[in-house]
């Protein structure tokens, strides 16, 4: 059955609107994400959208385990896992040989999977009900903002909706307008990066079948000749097949059914199959210089887009709204914004990491003509008979939480728990460790008692197996401060209050 669109009610803005803290452009993942952080921190925010249905056509469908934490902080974490479709297993194929698998998960003992696919209306569905619990969240549909003026006290925003245009006046906006930002525009900001010229044809069909839920990726199928071919399995029988169609293929043409139909038939073997959704696609992989333009801040697609060959995009956006949130919240409740600094540099070294992933692997993928070319087919044709040219085959790196430079690495605990990366999750004997984690600063204390230090909330845990191997090493116990966003900010064997005091406060420098 295709997605039911249900619209969202359009209700008239009372005007002259009353001063907000906080607007928010765009209801996409990232924008309903970041309203929800922001209200889970006492912070009230408008949400403002030129639609009022979620995404048209299913877009985002690999959702990350990082992302799925930071969901499940929010709230919706396992209604995603149960509805969506767990993978963690990827397998590439060259003319119908595989040369290539992945296991993104090999250990367990994490309460999230490494993947899940979940069509992108579904995450934004859960989005808006978990919006709508929260009373500060305003979610203003058909709101077009369609102009900006900023000065040192805030910004203004004009709006056109069904009723007229207003002014809607605030401290701070986080611009979360999607790839084709009209705020970037208004501010005379672009994109710096690549643009592929390559086309794919993307569909989501919907048929019985009993594909496993792998990631399957092809080069060179028999189905496809001289292309590549990707398949993932989505909930409600439907399934996402990526073909690539070359640079000079002509969209309008390609999307036609009756040339999308021949091209399923041949990559699925039958025509037991109905057509859900088609486009065809180029891609950018290019992000703004700065993220932070006074008071406007930028997040999601608006800030940087990716191919989605690794799954990137979505995921690199909820990942924004992880290290903005507390930040921004912290600001509005009257801390230095000079900590939206902070943001700015780990999200575009993050970004940097991201762009380079992607941009490698559309390269892979589609060659230029040369060397690039030449060592691809190389590459291909060697990987069936030799197992050093494997790991070379790029068909995709899949999305993982950036590890941002803090110092304070090399103290001989595990480097997976290092200042800078995401806590790794543990069981414990009721849930799971990442659960306690978020929202507010904690110490966690491993294996001993932790000093009284004002204003953190401490968090005692005995040696588990798990706890060891992510956490200790070969140490007896550990102190390790962590962030609201659940990210790794200082960690020591043993610690006086002034020691971790000082690490507190550092937290909330432009610095940290
Ligand atoms: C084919 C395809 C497959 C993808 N697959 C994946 C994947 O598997 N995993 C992944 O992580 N990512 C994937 N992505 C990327 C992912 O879809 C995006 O990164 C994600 O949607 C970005 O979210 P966002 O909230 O920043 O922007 P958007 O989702 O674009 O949302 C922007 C919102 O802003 C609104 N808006 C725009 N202009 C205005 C305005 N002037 N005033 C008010 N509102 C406005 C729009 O209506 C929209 O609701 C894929 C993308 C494509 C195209």
């Amino acid at each position: 059955m295709p997605y039911a669109y249900r619209p969202f009610p359009v209700v008239p803005v009372k005007t002259p609107d009353r001063r907000h803290k906080v607007a928010i452009v765009g209801a996409g993942p990232v924008g309903l994400a970041l309203a929800i952080d922001l209200a889970q921190q006492g912070v009230a925010s408008v949400v403002l959208d030129d639609n009022n249905v979620v995404s048209v056509g299913s877009r985002a469908i690999c959702w990350s385990k990082r992302s799925l934490e930071i969901l499940d902080r929010l709230g919706i974490g396992e209604k995603c896992v149960e509805k969506g479709v767990t993978w963690k297993v990827g397998r590439t194929y060259h003319k119908g040989q595989e040369v290539w698998n992945f296991d993104l998960q090999p250990d367990p003992g994490h309460k999230m999977p490494a993947f899940v696919n979940l069509q992108q209306y579904y995450v934004e569905e859960y989005l808006v009900e978990r919006c709508l619990q929260l009373p500060l969240i305003e979610l203003r549909w058909k709101n077009r903002v369609t102009g900006v003026a900023q000065d040192t006290q805030g910004v203004t925003l004009t709006v056109e909706t069904p009723e007229g245009p207003y002014q809607c006046h605030t401290d701070w906006v986080v611009a979360c307008d999607g790839a084709r930002s009209a705020l970037r525009g208004m501010l005379g900001l672009d994109f710096d990066g690549e643009l592929f010229e390559e086309r794919f044809l993307i569909a989501d069909i919907e048929m019985k079948g009993d594909f496993p839920s792998e990631r399957r990726f092809w080069f060179q199928p028999d189905f496809h000749p001289g292309q590549s071919a990707l398949l993932h399995k989505q909930p409600d029988d439907i399934y996402r097949i990526d073909l690539q169609l070359g640079w000079d293929a002509d969209p309008e043409l390609e999307r036609q059914p009756e040339r999308v139909i021949p091209r399923i038939e041949k990559a699925v073997g039958h025509a037991d199959f109905r057509l859900d959704w088609v486009s065809v696609y180029t891609f950018q992989c290019r992000r703004l210089r700065n993220f932070v333009h006074d008071r406007v801040i930028f997040a999601g697609d608006s800030a940087h887009v990716v191919s989605p060959f690794g799954a990137r995009g979505g995921n690199g956006g909820l990942q924004d709204v992880d290290a903005l949130g507390w930040r921004l919240a912290g600001v509005v409740k009257g801390r230095d914004p000079a900590i939206l600094r902070a943001y700015d540099r780990e999200r575009c070294f993050a970004a940097d990491e991201n762009l380079l992933n992607s941009s490698r692997t559309t390269r892979f993928m589609s060659p230029a003509d040369g060397a690039e070319r030449e060592f691809r087919d190389a590459v291909l044709a060697l990987a069936g008979r030799a197992s050093f040219a494997r790991p070379l085959v790029n068909s995709g790196r899949l999305s993982r939480p950036c590890t941002y430079p803090l110092p304070g690495a090399d103290d001989g605990l595990p480097q997976g728990a290092r200042p800078g990366s995401v806590a790794p999750d543990a069981p414990l004997p009721a849930g799971w460790l990442i659960e306690l984690l978020g929202d507010q600063p904690l110490l966690l204390a491993l294996g001993c008692a932790a000093p009284e230090v004002p204003d953190l909330a401490q968090l005692q845990l005995d040696r588990t197996p798990e706890i060891i191997a992510r956490y200790l090493g070969p140490a007896p116990h550990a102190l390790y401060l962590i962030r609201p966003d659940q990210i790794v900010a200082a960690r020591w064997i043993s610690a006086d209050t002034e020691t971790i005091s000082a690490a507190l406060t550092a937290l909330w420098s432009p610095l940290s």
